[in-house]
């Protein structure tokens, strides 16, 4: 099984997962209902920007601690 992006892969239209076209169904949404699936797609949708928010926030505080240590060096 190949989980990379490639050109044979579409969106998984219950989901959103992208999978192979050889399958005939999606692994991921298998035996949901379609409710759950749409919560499923939902969350993933949800999920995305959260974690790049938490990805800026650690970021800055790296950035934050760097200033501050300079910062400390030039009071020296
Ligand atoms: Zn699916």
């Amino acid at each position: 099984m190949f989980w990379y992006r490639s050109s044979d892969c579409s969106p998984c239209e219950r989901c959103g997962v992208s999978l192979s076209d050889e399958l005939d169904e999606c692994p991921h949404c298998k035996g949901l209902s379609n409710r759950d699936a749409l919560n499923l797609k939902a969350f993933r949708q949800y999920e995305m920007p959260k974690s790049n928010r938490f990805l800026r926030f650690v970021m800055l505080c790296l950035f934050g601690l760097c200033f501050v240590g300079v910062v400390y060096l030039f009071m020296l």
